[in-house]
């Protein structure tokens, strides 16, 4: 399809859309799906949050209001392939999801994959690497917060729940430099050599 004809019907869809509107009466009504703001106490809402108007949980995902349940589907569909990409079976999402999800690969390659494996002689060095990769993704996420926590730490008061105002003595991003320190220790002791 040209480019020209592309526009074409996207233009056709939008008038389409706002003639079945007026053919509803709903003159007022736009069209085109509105954009970072919601009627609920003229809030308006910024991307990425999230907020529950009725019973549904709503977000500004690409500048755009979106239900928060359609965009997980929407998820879901495009990380969950209809072939396994090891075998190229078409993989029964009530099995296989959840291995897919960890290992890329349906239920039945796992199971030989690992069987593989074990034959090979393999298996010990195999669930180290697993779990040192588990206490990596750990690490990894848990600089993230503590990171995020030191540089908000240079606050310099605030109230304490009987009214007092508190002044901080810079002592606090030391505190946090020292448990992120000993953290990081810790998890590191875990993993397997
Ligand atoms: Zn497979």
């Amino acid at each position: 399809m040209s480019k020209d004809n592309v526009l074409k019907k996207q233009f056709a869809e939008k008038d389409v859309n706002r003639l079945r509107n007026l053919v509803k009466g709903k003159h007022a009504n736009k069209s085109q799906v509105s954009i970072g703001y919601t009627k609920e106490a003229n809030k308006i809402h910024n991307e990425g949050d999230v907020w529950t108007e009725g019973d549904k949980t709503w977000t500004i995902k690409d500048g755009i209001k979106q239900n928060v349940t359609k965009l997980d589907k929407a998820r879901e569909a495009v990380n969950f392939p209809i072939f396994c990409p090891s075998c190229k079976k078409p993989m029964k999402p009530h099995l296989d999801k959840k291995w897919f999800n960890m290992f890329r690969r349906c239920f039945n390659c796992q199971i030989d994959f690992e069987a593989s494996i074990r034959r090979a002689g393999l298996w010990e060095e195999y669930e180290k690497n697993m779990f040192n990769s588990d206490v990596d993704g750990l690490l990894g996420e848990f600089e993230l917060w503590i990171n995020d926590q030191i540089e908000h730490s240079t606050i310099q008061s605030y109230i304490t729940e009987a009214g007092d105002v508190e002044k901080w003595t810079g002592s606090t991003k030391n505190k946090l430099l020292e448990s992120k320190e000993e953290t990081i220790k810790y998890l590191q002791s875990l993993k397997k050599t």
